[in-house]
């Protein structure tokens, strides 16, 4: 059975050999899944991918054509893959669901302090021996309004966090949180969140309803000082508008990001000798009022050791003709047995 991991990081290829089924050959690609590595490949039988891995129709389709079962990605979110596509080839798909909400919310509350604190600015004033602190003004956190939008496993995690803060706190979801309500959260509309919240926290899939929740109209309701956090996805911010609203100096004062919308082919990857093209980008690392982290939120220890496990989980569960911890889409037809 040919398994072609795509977009592996240096840590993971040797953790994912010790754990290498009987009969199945494992192929490492450092690079992504496109349609020109589609094209190269001459038959395959699982892709293992990551979020930034093109699991679009068209590669589906080429794929599938060389033998193509099972797509298994090594993360929680799948809006990178066409399931509808998946469904029409007959290829089974399996995620990470959760491999460590910690990591994920630890960092966003990373990114709130250091942003709040002025970090970014007070590192570069001691580059330049400037030990001045005139401009490092932050706000305690304590009795401040914190706000999720998607009180999921990361979300409330997060909330958790921000409970021992001292903070009071709300949520916004499509369906009642029974865990955010415990911690003492307020559901509010997501309007109503963003007016009245010091932080807002983003914790929601990115799917076509999401797709630039925060945009213009939402952007501008935001409370004057408040503090955006986007550990989720970049597709669920417009950036332009972002930045429009963050130079207006209103409402939204501070963006901390681990993710950006057009972070595909950019983040994971050395950029440092040829640069890179994408003025956006370049708008968001250069700004004042913006910290960007490139989608490392996931990167603990555990967390790794947990997406290898329950990667490893769902290729046996496959090969054994079940459905694993983190199947998807179920479209084995009988046992593959080796
Ligand atoms: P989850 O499924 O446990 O929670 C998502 C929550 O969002 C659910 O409560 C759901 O009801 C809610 N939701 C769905 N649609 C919504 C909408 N339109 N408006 C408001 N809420 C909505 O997922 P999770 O494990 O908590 O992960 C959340 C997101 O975090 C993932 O979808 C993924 O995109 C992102 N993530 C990022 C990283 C990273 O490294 N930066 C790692 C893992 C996950």
């Amino acid at each position: 059975m040919q398994i072609f991991f795509f977009s592996t990081m240096p840590f993971e290829e040797p953790l994912l050999k010790t754990k290498r089924p009987p009969n199945t050959n494992f192929n490492f690609f450092t690079d992504r899944l496109t349609l020109g590595k589609a094209e190269e490949i001459a038959s395959i039988d699982v892709a293992s991918v990551f979020i930034n891995d093109d699991c679009g129709k068209t590669v589906l389709e080429v794929l599938a054509a060389k033998g193509l079962k099972l797509v298994l990605t090594r993360s929680a979110g799948f809006d990178h893959i066409d399931l509808q596509a998946c469904k029409a080839l007959g290829i089974s798909v399996a995620r990470v669901p959760e491999y460590s909400p910690y990591s994920i919310a630890e960092h966003s509350v990373l990114l709130l302090l250091a942003l709040n604190r002025r970090l970014p600015l007070a590192l570069k004033n001691q580059d330049n021996r400037d030990f001045r602190v005139d401009n490092l003004m932050g706000f305690d956190l304590h009795s401040k309004s914190v706000g999720i939008v998607g009180a999921g496993t990361i979300g409330c995690k997060f909330l958790a966090i921000m409970k021992g803060f001292g903070c009071r706190l709300f949520y916004y979801d499509i369906q009642p949180s029974e865990e955010a309500g415990k911690m003492g959260a307020a559901p509010l509309a997501l309007n109503d969140l963003l007016a009245q919240c010091d932080i807002v926290s983003l914790h929601c899939p990115l799917n076509e309803h999401t797709k630039y929740m925060l945009n213009d109209e939402t952007l501008n309701l935001m409370k004057k000082g408040s503090i955006l956090i986007n550990t989720a996805r970049g597709g669920l911010v417009d950036t332009q508008a972002l930045l429009e609203v963050l130079n207006l100096d209103k409402g939204l004062s501070l963006y901390g990001a681990d993710v950006y919308e057009k972070e595909k082919g950019l983040f994971f990857f050395n950029h440092s000798e040829l640069g890179f093209n994408d003025s956006l980008l370049k708008q968001l690392l250069e700004h004042t009022k913006v910290l960007i982290t490139c989608h490392q939120a996931f990167l603990t220890q555990e967390a790794v050791h947990n997406i290898v496990d329950t990667t490893l989980a769902n290729l046996s569960a496959f090969i054994d003709g079940k459905p694993g911890p983190g199947t998807l889409l179920n479209e084995i037809k009988s046992p593959l047995r080796l």
